[in-house]
């Protein structure tokens, strides 16, 4: 089975459309690790899509700050300018549909988070974070979103050592037995490893064959659209730079 596994669409619609439209025909199954909204003009546009698209989506921090006002304090002034705008832009039946997603899962014997496993709020951007992240979880495999960069942690079972490795476009990853490993499969809609375009991975359950992909959206339009919208310079000035 080929999954196609993408995070953090930040209301990028165009973004999304263009990495929907790369995975036609190659996968059987997508999964999104969350942050469906937050930052970019299409909050609504991008739940749609994920909707009828029967794409199962985890919550990410960004999307529970939508319906969680204990949540906001979190974010920094940008993201909070951006999240309360979302709020104004999404009724109740989407709020609802964000409630209602998990935090984590278990599906096809790989773990899903956003953040870290046990917190869609924590970063592993470290050998450090990641050493206690394998702690906490059982399967081989744990993929997560949250940091917007593209990489991979593997450990050998039963070492304490963690290497961390990044993942580049067309790159393969082929699954060892006696590691275990955590992905990060990059942000599709909001790219910040120094490479503008989306994010995503193809995942082959039976040849245990990870392919990164990069793919380049129409940056200027959500620009333009994000300008228009009055959302924060800064969230759309890095959008063409990736960082
Ligand atoms: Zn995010």
């Amino acid at each position: 089975m080929r999954i196609g596994i993408i995070s953090d669409i930040h209301s990028n619609m165009e973004a999304l459309n263009t990495v929907l439209e790369n995975l036609k025909g190659k996968v059987d199954e997508i999964i999104c690790l969350g942050d469906i909204v937050g930052y970019g003009p299409n909050p609504r546009e991008c739940c749609d899509i994920i909707r009828s698209n029967r794409i199962f989506s985890l919550c990410g921090n960004h999307d529970s700050a939508c319906y969680d006002d204990n949540l906001i304090d979190y974010f920094n002034p940008f993201a909070r300018e951006a999240i309360l705008w979302t709020r104004s832009q999404l009724p109740d039946d989407y709020i609802t549909y964000l409630k209602q997603l998990s935090f984590e899962e278990v599906l096809y014997g790989f773990r899903i988070v956003h953040g870290a496993p046990g917190d869609p709020f924590e970063y592993i951007t470290t050998t450090a974070e990641a050493r206690s992240a394998f702690m906490s979880f059982d399967e081989d495999i744990c993929f997560i979103g949250h940091s917007h960069i593209m990489e991979y942690f593997e450990q050998r079972k039963g070492s304490p050592i963690v290497r961390q490795l990044p993942l580049r476009n067309q790159q393969e990853l082929i699954i060892e037995e006696g590691k275990r490993y955590i992905i990060n499969v990059g942000s599709v809609g909001q790219p910040r490893d120094g490479d503008p375009r989306s994010a995503y991975v193809i995942y082959d359950t039976i040849e245990k064959k990870l392919t990164a992909h990069r793919v380049l959206y129409r940056i200027d339009i959500v620009q333009k659209k994000m300008q228009l919208k009055g959302l924060p310079s800064l969230l759309w000035q890095r959008l063409e730079v990736g960082r």
